[in-house]
């Protein structure tokens, strides 16, 4: 072939002529929480408000099937007021979650500081914590940098844990995003697009040192009730997550973000859904405006349709390969749709 005619992988989207049972499930087969969803600035841009007709996507959102849903993108500040102001005619639809600010650790002050930021939080009719990857593994006090286990934060998981709150984690990323963006890396396409995401070349952090700290947490802070996002971090080894569930009953995992990787692997998947149907909440990571992901992810756990699209659009993040429904029994559908996440949030 001359480099002419070549292809690039880019411009690669095979129609697959694959002809089996194919099913369109528009609603879920009961009630959905969607305990990781983001309605704000840090997941989208500056100009979220503009993105999203709140009381519009309330009804989208309604018409597939979701009850209610957490927002995960609260941030003290500007854009949390806004996000505030945006949203404030979904209350009553939305557990809002929020971070906690903890730039003043190691000052003299630093409990007191966080005990009242989360009577702001309650004040606020916050339902739980939400930690972002930049506490877990990007951020720097004072030039050092800080992570989950740091003896010092256990101010504010004895402080969740003390109001009965949730504290959601986000605590790595992907184990393909810590290795060279090369043609070997099974990510790569999106490394290229989204190079800040790569941290191969950082040697202070490394997937198997975030899974360390991630362990820390949940061993040494046993009072408190954690929510490992993305699958407890590591959907690609959902035998080393069965591990993790197994010593802690203080970890719950969401399934936010994972289609792509829970649906390659239908068997262990459908197999692990079964075993820890009590301790696994549905997530997306949906932003507001964009509900076709619902219908895909009820595909995936309702049905047993074959080689599928994980997502709506062209672009293969999460892995350019096609996914396998796993068709979850109604009593497991029930749990991880929304009974779980009641008991998690006390409702
Ligand atoms: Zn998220």
């Amino acid at each position: 072939m001359s480099n002419q005619e070549a292809i690039l992988l880019r411009d690669y989207r095979p129609n697959s002529e694959l002809i089996v049972p194919s099913h369109k499930i528009e609603r879920p087969a009961c009630p959905v929480i969607d305990i990781h969803a983001h309605f704000g600035a840090k997941y989208r841009s500056e100009h979220f408000e503009a993105r999203y007709h709140a009381e519009a996507v309330k009804e989208a959102l309604k018409e597939r099937g979701v009850e209610k849903a957490a927002a995960l993108s609260l941030f003290p500040g500007l854009p949390y007021n806004r996000e505030r102001e945006k949203t404030r005619v979904m209350d009553g639809f939305l557990y809002q979650f929020a971070p906690i600010d903890v730039s003043r650790l190691g000052e003299r002050d630093f409990e007191e500081d966080v005990q009242r930021q989360f009577g702001r939080l309650e004040d606020e009719g916050v339902s739980g914590i939400k930690v972002w990857k930049n506490l877990a593994f990007q951020m720097k006090v004072k030039g050092r940098r800080i992570f989950l286990a740091d003896a010092r934060l256990k101010a504010l998981w004895e402080e969740a844990a003390a109001r009965g709150w949730p504290v959601m984690v986000h605590a790595a990323d992907p184990p393909a995003y810590f290795k060279e963006p090369d043609s070997r890396n099974e990510r790569m396409e999106e490394l290229k697009a989204m190079p800040k995401w790569c941290y191969g070349k950082d040697a202070e952090i490394s997937f198997e040192g975030l899974m360390e700290q991630q362990e820390r947490l949940l061993q040494e802070n046993k009072e408190t009730l954690f929510i490992i996002a993305h699958m407890g971090s590591w959907p690609s080894n959902l035998g080393q997550v069965g591990k993790w569930l197994d010593a802690y009953p203080n970890m719950y995992v969401d399934t936010a973000a994972c289609l792509s990787e829970l649906g390659r692997q239908p068997y262990t998947a459908a197999d692990f859904f079964e075993r820890y149907q009590d301790r696994i909440l549905f997530g997306t990571d949906y932003f507001a405006g964009e509900e076709e992901c619902y219908g895909i992810w009820y595909r995936f756990l309702e049905t047993r349709d074959e080689y599928f699209p994980h997502r709506a659009q062209d672009f293969p993040w999460g892995g350019r390969w096609n996914i396998y429904g796993i068709q979850l029994r109604q009593e497991v559908l029930e749990k991880v749709y929304y009974k779980n996440a009641g008991k998690v949030l006390g409702k």
